[in-house]
């Protein structure tokens, strides 16, 4: 998911989270492109994550640097054209407080809330478009950590809308697929218009 789509819309100064968040315990990451919708990559559903070795500790390493970079506040590896479950997040707003950079191996939603929430969510696969989703405003997740450790843990909020979104993600669904058909065909269209003139070089005004 974009950072929050009022900020990445604006007029207004750039959003706080775009500016480079110091990652010092990481080293030789690299920025990985990002698949554009419509891509059959990001309508397969993943595979479960094996073991944790050093490739998939750096694919998670490059996805939190490239959700950053974006600026993104969750990446999910389809994204970058790894079809592997494992997301990135990080849903700490506040300049003042620390980043949380998570990641989440084999993430499985064990609970949700009765109680919906609304969210206007964006996605860095559908870069300037946003529509209003409603989802289960509060989810448990169950994850493995990348030691191994097994990981469990309540969002509410904005991290429960950006968990689910990217968990989505690892079954080849999209935020648009929450919303009216009409209104999903009208987002790929332009979509696909984006992505010929970008395979034609030419730059949208
Ligand atoms: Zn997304």
């Amino acid at each position: 998911m974009p950072v929050a789509s009022a900020d990445a819309r604006g007029d207004g100064p750039p959003p706080a989270v775009a500016k480079a968040r110091p990652l010092p315990y990481v080293q030789r990451m690299s920025l990985r492109p990002i698949l554009l919708h419509p891509d059959p990559r990001l309508r397969t559903a993943a595979r479960p994550v094996g073991a944790i070795d050093d490739s998939l500790r750096r694919l998670a390493d490059d996805m939190l640097e490239t959700m950053y970079d974006a600026p993104g506040i969750g990446l999910a590896a389809p994204q970058v054209g790894q079809l592997v479950r494992l997301i990135v997040m990080d849903c700490v707003k506040a300049e003042d407080e620390a980043p949380r950079p998570m990641v989440l191996v084999n993430p499985e939603i064990t609970w949700t809330s009765d109680e919906t929430g609304v969210y206007e969510e964006g996605c860095l696969s559908i870069p300037e478009h946003y529509a209003e989703v409603t989802r289960p405003a509060e989810v448990a997740v169950r994850w493995t950590a990348l030691d191994g450790s097994a990981q469990e843990e309540r969002f509410a909020g904005l991290w429960a809308t950006c968990v689910q979104h990217e968990i989505d993600h690892l079954d080849g669904r999209l935020f648009i697929d929450h919303i009216s058909a009409v209104r999903r065909g009208m987002i790929t269209r332009k979509m696909e218009k984006l992505k010929r003139d970008r395979a034609r070089g030419i730059e949208r005004a």
